[in-house]
Formats: C-alpha cells, sequence, structure tokens
C-alpha cells in the first residue's frame, strides 16, 4: 500500500487482506460485517447496527476436478457455479452434448429426453447473438430441465475469446432467487471449452469426468446487512440511502466487486460526518449482503423498512467496479434528471459526469427502483470489470487509490445532493406507476424471466 494512500484504500486494504472471500453466510462475511460495523463506528456515525435477515440455504464450496477422457486425455479446469450441487463420491464421467445459449426451454423440452447419462455443455449462440442478461435468467430453466432429465452435470462458461494469457474461472449464480439446485454447474475456463468446441466440430465423441464436491445446508442461515447514519438537521425521518454490497463470491476477495463500493461508501460516510455541515435529511450508509445471489439483502431491507419507505427519498449505489465513474442513472426517475445535471454543471468535480435515465439491473439500487424509489446507480469506466468479477483475479492490486478516492467523493457528492434538496421533487411511488414505468423501459420481460416481477 503507498504510505500516503487515501483513507478509502485503507479500507479496502484491510478488507480485501483482514478476511477471506465473504460469501454470504460464511463466517467471513460475518467477521467482516463487524469489522464494518466498528469502522462505523469510528468514523462517528449514528444508529450503527446490524440488520439480520435469512438466507435460505448456505452454501460452502469443496472441490472440483474435471478431466478429458476421450478422444483424448487431458486435464480441465473448472470452478462450481454457488448453489449447485455435487457429483456422486468417486465423480461422474459421461458424453458431452452441446447445447446453444440460444435455444428456448420450448426447444430444449424437445430434445431433453436424449440428455440422461450425459454432460451438457452450453456454448454461444451459432448467430453470435449474446445477450448476458438472459443468459443468466434463462440458466434455472435450463438446470432445472437438466435435473429432471437425469443429466450428470452442466457446464458453462464465458464464450467471448479471453485476451491470451488470462483464462480465468469464473463462478456466479446459477439463478438469481436464491435457489439451490442438487446438480453439479461449473465454470469451465475459455481455453479448456474452445479446446472441447474444436474437438466436437471435428465430429468426434468428447467425454469428460468431472469430481465436484459442495455443501448445501438445508436450513436458512442468518446474514446481515450493516447500518449506520448522519440523520438530517430538517427532516431527519426523512432518509437516502447510499450503499454497495459488503458479500462477494468466494474465489477471490472481491476487491473490484465490491470491495471498492464498500470502500467508497465508508469513505464518504466519514467525509460527511467529519465535515460538519449535516444535509436537510438522514443519508443511512448502508453495506448489503447476498446482493451475489440475487440482491437479496436489499430485498431484505425493503421488506424491514415497508413502514419507512414513503419516507426515503432515494438510494444511490456504487457496484461497477474499479473504473471512475463517468455516468449517473437515475432509472426511469427522470424527474430528477435536470436538478442533477445542473447540480453538476455548478460543481466543477462533476463537470464530466453524465446522467441519464438508465438501468443497471444486477445491484443493490434495482431494488429500490422496484419499490417505487429512484435507485441510481454509476457507470463506471470498467473495462476489465467483466473478465475479473466473480473470478480469481478480483484482487487489490486491479485498484487505483485516486480512482478509489475520487469516486468516493462523487457518491459523497450524490448522497449530500439528493439529502439536501430544498424540496423532495416527488412521493415514493405507487406500485402501479412503478410497473407502468418499467413495463415503458421494457424491464417488464426481463425482470419475469429472472422471476423478480414483483407486481
Ligand atoms: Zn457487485
Amino acid at each position: 500500500m503507498p504510505p500516503d494512500a487515501p483513507d478509502a484504500y485503507k479500507y479496502l486494504q484491510e478488507l480485501t487482506t483482514h478476511f477471506g472471500p465473504r460469501l454470504t453466510g460464511s463466517s467471513a462475511a460475518t467477521d467482516a460485517s463487524h469489522w464494518a460495523m466498528q469502522k462505523m463506528r469510528e468514523i462517528g456515525l449514528e444508529n450503527v447496527h446490524l440488520e439480520h435477515w435469512k438466507l435460505p440455504h448456505g452454501w460452502k464450496r469443496g472441490y472440483a476436478h474435471a478431466s478429458l477422457t476421450a478422444p483424448v486425455k487431458g486435464p480441465l479446469f473448472v470452478a462450481s457455479l454457488g448453489w449447485t450441487g455435487s457429483t456422486p463420491a468417486g465423480g461422474s464421467e459421461g458424453s458431452i452434448i452441446a447445447i446453444s445459449r440460444g435455444a428456448s426451454i420450448e426447444e430444449l423440452k424437445h430434445m431433453a429426453s436424449s440428455w440422461a447419462g450425459k454432460i451438457l455443455f452450453l456454448v454461444a449462440d451459432p448467430t453470435g447473438h449474446k445477450d448476458t442478461l438472459k443468459d443468466l435468467a434463462g440458466l434455472g430453466s435450463v438446470v432445472s430441465l437438466a435435473l429432471s432429465s437425469r443429466v450428470l452435470a452442466i457446464v458453462t462458461g464465458d464464450d467471448t475469446p479471453a485476451p491470451s494469457g488470462k483464462s480465468l474461472l469464473h463462478t456466479g449464480p446459477a439463478s438469481f432467487t436464491g435457489e439451490v439446485f442438487g446438480i453439479p454447474v461449473v465454470d469451465m475456463n475459455a481455453a479448456d471449452r474452445a479446446r472441447i468446441l474444436q474437438l466436437l466440430k471435428a465430429g468426434r465423441e468428447v467425454r469428460i469426468k468431472l469430481e465436484v464436491e459442495n455443501q448445501i445446508t438445508s436450513v436458512p442461515v442468518d446474514s446481515v446487512n450493516v447500518v449506520g447514519e448522519t440523520r438530517g438537521y430538517e427532516h431527519p425521518d426523512e432518509i437516502v440511502v447510499a450503499g454497495a454490497h459488503l458479500d462477494c463470491w468466494d474465489l477471490s476477495p472481491g476487491a473490484i466487486d465490491d470491495g471498492v463500493g464498500v470502500a467508497a461508501v465508508l469513505e464518504a460516510a466519514k467525509q460527511i460526518s467529519s465535515n460538519g455541515s449535516r444535509a436537510r435529511r438522514t443519508i443511512r450508509f448502508v453495506l448489503f449482503t447476498g446482493e451475489e445471489q440475487g440482491l437479496l439483502g436489499s430485498r431484505a431491507y425493503i421488506q424491514e423498512h415497508q413502514n419507512e419507505l414513503a419516507k426515503h427519498i432515494a438510494a444511490v449505489v456504487m457496484d461497477d467496479g474499479q473504473g471512475p465513474i463517468t455516468l449517473v442513472r437515475f432509472s426511469g426517475h427522470n424527474a430528477l434528471l435536470p436538478y442533477f445535471q445542473s447540480f453538476t454543471a455548478q460543481t466543477s468535480f462533476l463537470k464530466a459526469l453524465s446522467a441519464d435515465n438508465s438501468f443497471e439491473l444486477f445491484t443493490d439500487a434495482y431494488s429500490f427502483t422496484l419499490a417505487g424509489l429512484p435507485g441510481i446507480s454509476f457507470g463506471q469506466n470498467s473495462p476489465d470489470y467483466d473478465l475479473l468479477h466473480h473470478s480469481n483475479a478480483d484482487t487489490l492490486d486491479k485498484v487505483d487509490p485516486e480512482t478509489l478516492a475520487h469516486n468516493s467523493q462523487i457518491l459523497a457528492l450524490t448522497a449530500t445532493w439528493l439529502a439536501d434538496l430544498p424540496e423532495r421533487l416527488e412521493p415514493t411511488w405507487t406500485k402501479a406507476q412503478t410497473a407502468q414505468m418499467l413495463t415503458e423501459n421494457k424491464q417488464h420481460k426481463i425482470l419475469e424471466m429472472l422471476k423478480m416481477w414483483p407486481f
């Protein structure tokens, strides 16, 4: 760490080196939440506490070994997706059957009668069309169909060619609703996937052996969101949430997803509470868990604070990697846009920011959007993010201390601006208003596929 590193970077350095990966429901996540609570107390936040919620099942990674057994032999590198199952002791061996990601579930149902005893290998849509959202939304249905069709295991992975030398393993969820699947689902690194595809293209029968062990708990496990506040001087009962997610996947310390967000929230809290000038409204700093399993912690927050939602103004969340913030997304709440644009035009530090009405589905901000509030998220210039996050390379060395300090300041200014608006611009929307806006903005279908449409 540079000796004169800004505090945000020091927070991140502690977070990524004092604990193991902060997988939701793990003891490392619990330890990190106590650390975060302690930091909030040191910063001088008020009302610092933990809010408990239950994860339906806990999950712990064991081992995942794979090898090519025919037509040639050799090792393969794989990692389990979260909340997926194990092979029988001694492993499973079977021939690979390639399935296009572009196929609809109806098409797959027609083919599924020939799947028993095979290993499904998900491959890119032959048209080259790539839709990450749809891929994730559809994966849970494919896994369920595979399970009922007595498939041995599923192999997935990124189909975009990896930059040479960066053949990383990634983990992630098999669904976005906290479901568990009693079948192994593994990510395979891009180089091994390319090799298997070449064999399949050459018309060879490809067989692989997998030995996978994971533990799924049958009972719910406890998790916590960490909360602290600076109270407003005029409307202390009105709340702006500034948040990020404390949990991460378990292949790495989650420095960019979302350790940087956690560090920025703590740094913003420190700046706001130490400059002595409170905002009109309360700023509530929240570090969520369960984001990676389907925004579970922020959805639990919404449940827990139902009676207070009419008093919430907005939530602003940082969760787009290590790069500089370039965009502020207002998620369908365009009434705020012109006010924000005039604020940034007057604030030299923020002049380069753009703002628009777009959405970022996979952030805790979205839970607030679904609850009728502006779920504001940042767009960041993090070109390596898709490659690095959820992989074993999501480590501290990817983070530039100055950029993190700069992002922390943008988060502090945006939260303070919201909390200090002279008048509330609009009340919390009704369910009907929110449903209509999401439908008009083409969010309805994808939310239904993800089983997240709440209306
Ligand atoms: Zn994230």
